[in-house]
């Protein structure tokens, strides 16, 4: 398979608010960040490793503006995409809007990933998201909201808010880990969906590398999706760990209902599960984990359409 290398870089979990979903932090986290002299020499060795994209994320990267302009000119030096994901808190009015974005532009960050939701909503006025937007078409930086839901009619309106002021939006699903892993939790009906997951490695600014960004390092009963501290390896090293485990390569190409299937789960079992709660079910599982690594040791077959 033909992998284009991309990670999350969590350059601080150090947040300016407190969203009651958030699945970076759990009640009782405390921030912690890289050093900046750490993080440049990382992404250095990350364009010698052939890393193609970098999203800065985790925590609120723009707390840190100056930082994080630093790191996104050195990834254009590099030829490496460069993302960043920001709940919006500088966007005050439009002017001060449209102070952060052209530097941003100028950097060279490549796309603004603005997070929306009625839980970041309940910290951030919405008007920011807006004038964060407005200011990314002014200046030509390509952006997109990130609309997180839990797809009630409790964000109808947060939705219509975006379609009224013609913004470019995906709805994203909550994910039940971290802090939303207390919500009660609405039922999801679908067919059978393959829930095949792109995945998205992540490191943290403990140097700890992840397969899975979005919950990598909330599957504590096995730790599946830690890959090693980069302490111990080199990005390359940690990067061919992420590429050739068996496991992952079938959560991309035959999806997680196949492989829920394939130990045994009923369609009708299955069908209940939102992706990464199968995803959860499956692997953070040791006696789940162990069958599936049984089956793909004895016969990749078995696991393979
Ligand atoms: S969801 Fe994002 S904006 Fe909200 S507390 Fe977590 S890191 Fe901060
Ligand atoms: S399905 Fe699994 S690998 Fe994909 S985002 Fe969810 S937890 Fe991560």
């Amino acid at each position: 398979m033909n992998h284009i290398r991309k990670t999350a870089f969590g350059y601080s979990t150090q947040c300016n608010i407190k969203c009651d979903h958030c699945v970076a932090a759990e009640d009782d986290y405390h921030p912690v960040k890289m050093a900046l002299p750490r993080a440049r020499a990382i992404i250095d060795e990350m364009a010698a490793a052939n890393v193609k994209a970098i999203s800065f994320t985790a925590g609120e990267p723009l707390i840190f503006l100056n930082d994080i302009l630093s790191l996104v000119r050195l990834c254009k030096k590099h030829g490496i995409y460069s993302r960043v994901v920001s709940n919006g808190f500088w966007a005050k009015t439009p002017e001060q809007a449209d102070k952060i974005i052209p530097e941003l532009k100028i950097s060279g960050l490549s796309q603004l990933r603005l997070s929306y939701s009625r839980w970041h909503q309940a910290h951030i006025n919405r008007e920011n998201i807006l004038n964060a937007a407005v200011s990314c078409q002014k200046f030509g930086l390509d952006y997109f909201i990130s609309f997180v839901t839990d797809f009630s009619n409790a964000d109808d309106t947060f939705e219509q808010f975006l379609k009224d002021n013609r913004l470019k939006y995906f709805p994203e699903p909550l994910l039940y880990f971290g802090r939303a892993k207390k919500f009660n939790r609405s039922h999801v009906f679908t067919d059978y969906p393959p829930h095949l997951c792109d995945m998205n490695p992540l490191l943290t600014p403990e140097l700890d590398m992840y397969a899975c960004c979005d919950a990598g390092s909330c599957f504590d009963k096995t730790d599946f999706f830690f890959l090693g501290n980069l302490k111990n390896y080199t990005i390359n090293e940690l990067f061919e760990k992420y590429e050739q485990h068996p496991l992952f390569g079938l959560i991309k190409t035959i999806g997680l209902s196949n492989i829920a299937s394939s130990i045994g789960l009923n369609a009708s079992e299955i069908v209940k599960y939102r992706k990464c709660e199968l995803c959860e079910k499956l692997f953070n599982s040791p006696e789940n984990l162990k069958a599936l690594e049984t089956a793909v040791k004895s016969d990749l077959g078995f696991l393979r359409r």
